[in-house]
C-alpha cells in the first residue's frame, strides 16, 4: 500500500516510519528498498486485502493524476468484505489500475464488488499486445469521434478484456511510429462494456487522461 496510519494521520511510507494498516489495523513496516517501490507491508501477514498487487511506477504515476485523498480508498460490502480501490472519483466511480494479468473470475468479482468502476490497463507489459492491438483494427467507421471496429480474437490483450461490463482503457503511453495512428500526447484506447456480446465491438478514442 502507498498509505498507512502514523499516529492518526495517513502517511506515505518513508524509511524508519512505523505505522498501522488502514483495512484490519495490523501493523505495517515501511519498505522503502532500491528495487521495489516504497511501499507498506504488513508485518506478521502477506497483505489483509487478496485482491492487492505489488505496485510499479505505472501505477504511481496513474494515481499521481488525482488528489491524495481520493487514492486507495477502502470500499465495504453490505457482507463485510473489503477492499481497497486505486482511486474513487468525486462521483463514486471506482478506478483501477491494472498491470498484470487478472484471471477472468477475479476481474468479474471485482466489477461485481465495485459495481460502478472503470479499468485502466497497462498496455506496455507484454511486448507483443501493442502489435496485435493495432493489426486487429478494421477501418475507421467515424472521425469524430473517431472509432474503429476491432477483431477481438486477433489481439491477446482483447480477449483478456472482451467479456468486462464495465469501461476498459488501455493505456500504451506515447505514440510509437508503427501505431495505426499517432498523436503528439499519451493516449486511452477505450474498449466499451460488453464487446463480445455486441458483435461489433469498436474503440472510441480517448485524446486525453481520464
Ligand atoms: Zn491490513
Amino acid at each position: 500500500m502507498r498509505f498507512a496510519l502514523v499516529e492518526g494521520d495517513s502517511r506515505e511510507a518513508a524509511p524508519g516510519l512505523a505505522g498501522t494498516c488502514r483495512v484490519c489495523g495490523d501493523a505495517t513496516t515501511a519498505k522503502c528498498g532500491q528495487h521495489r517501490i516504497w511501499h507498506w507491508a504488513h508485518k506478521c501477514t502477506r497483505t489483509c486485502d487478496t485482491w492487492w498487487e505489488a505496485e510499479t511506477q505505472w501505477h504511481r504515476d496513474w494515481k499521481d493524476n488525482f488528489p491524495k485523498d481520493w487514492q486507495e480508498i477502502i470500499h465495504s460490502a453490505p457482507s463485510g468484505e473489503k477492499h481497497v480501490a486505486d482511486v474513487k472519483v468525486g462521483s463514486g466511480a471506482t478506478l483501477e489500475f491494472q498491470h498484470s494479468l487478472l484471471p477472468e473470475v477475479e476481474r468479474q468479482a471485482r466489477e461485481q464488488f465495485y459495481s460502478k468502476m472503470i479499468w485502466v490497463v497497462d498496455g506496455q507489459r507484454r511486448k507483443r499486445d501493442r502489435t496485435q492491438f493495432f493489426a486487429s483494427f478494421g477501418n475507421a467507421i467515424h472521425q469524430q469521434p473517431l472509432v474503429f471496429p476491432a477483431r477481438l480474437q486477433d489481439s491477446a490483450l482483447l480477449r483478456d478484456w472482451k467479456t468486462s461490463r464495465v469501461p476498459v482503457y488501455f493505456d500504451f503511453g506515447r505514440s510509437e511510429p508503427s501505431d495505426l495512428c499517432r498523436f503528439s500526447e499519451p493516449t486511452l484506447w477505450r474498449l466499451n462494456p460488453n464487446s463480445a456480446k455486441a458483435g461489433r465491438p469498436f474503440f472510441p478514442l480517448s485524446r486525453s487522461p481520464i
